[in-house]
């Protein structure tokens, strides 16, 4: 190679370079500032010992939870806690959901790359993104406009494309999208929404806590079998925030 050709090859490597860095930074600058590249190793740590020693074994699952930058979901103040083994505060009342009970969730499911989810209860919108990478499409609904409006701006940040966001009550889930292959709902109800129920598919899954507010709730899987007929089991005793709305 000629003196020329090198120094337009060095120049080329420095411009596209710089051309990434710019792309990283304007996209931190509108995820509210968040490095996703950071904390890796925490993330891989909380995989190992919150998630893989209590019994996921799905290897798409522990994936996702692996990949997903949780530190950019939570605020500013809590993110050296983001990878922690508890739930934390997200503002209006409302917490993203405890490392473990995210992947539990996500693998009762048991979604295929094909399959459509409805999330009730944006929040941060985490487990949406950990869904994202899993399934075809995500449609969720949120029913505080401010934490569906900013979990809607992270996510659009963070290149999650396959996720359409609804504000709303979503006791009534989403009807224009429905049958759903999923259905994940992470507050708790007294009952599993006859709506939801009504828009899983014939062989679908649906994973809900089910109890008081402010209570020890269950842990729901319900699967709607080919015939219609719904069959459900207690999986775990949970705590969850409970389902606002109009029902
Ligand atoms: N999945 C969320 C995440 O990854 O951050 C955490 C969900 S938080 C435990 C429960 C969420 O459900 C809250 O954001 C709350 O505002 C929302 N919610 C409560 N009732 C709702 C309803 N009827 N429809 C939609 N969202 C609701």
């Amino acid at each position: 190679m000629n003196r020329t050709r090198v120094r337009h090859a060095l120049l080329v490597s420095i411009l596209l370079a710089s051309c990434l860095w710019v792309k990283e930074e304007v996209w931190a600058g509108q995820a509210g500032g968040c490095n996703p590249k950071q904390y890796a190793a925490e993330r891989d740590k909380m995989v190992r010992e919150q998630i893989r020693k209590r019994g996921i074994k799905d290897d798409s699952v522990l994936r996702a939870m692996g990949k997903v930058p949780r530190h950019c979901f939570v605020p500013r103040e809590f993110e050296d806690e983001a990878y922690d083994d508890h739930p934390i505060p997200i503002g209006k009342g409302q917490t993203i959901s405890q490392p473990y009970i995210v992947a539990l969730m996500t693998e009762l499911l048991q979604v295929k790359p094909s399959d459509r989810v409805l999330e009730v209860g944006t929040g941060s919108g985490y487990q949406s993104a950990v869904l994202s990478g899993l399934v075809n499409r995500v449609f969720t609904i949120e029913i505080y406009p401010a934490l569906s409006r900013k979990a809607g701006a992270l996510l659009k940040a963070l290149e999650y494309r396959n996720i359409a966001l609804k504000q709303g009550d979503g006791y009534f889930g989403w009807n224009e999208h429905a049958p759903f292959d999923a259905i994940i709902v992470t507050a708790a109800s007294n009952q599993i929404p006859p709506p939801l129920l009504r828009q899983l598919k014939p062989g679908g899954r649906m994973c809900i806590p089910v109890g008081g507010a402010y209570q020890v709730q269950q842990l729901m899987f319900i699967r709607k079998k080919h015939d219609g007929t719904i069959t459900t089991r207690a999986v775990l005793p949970v705590r969850f925030v409970p389902l606002l709305g109009g029902h």
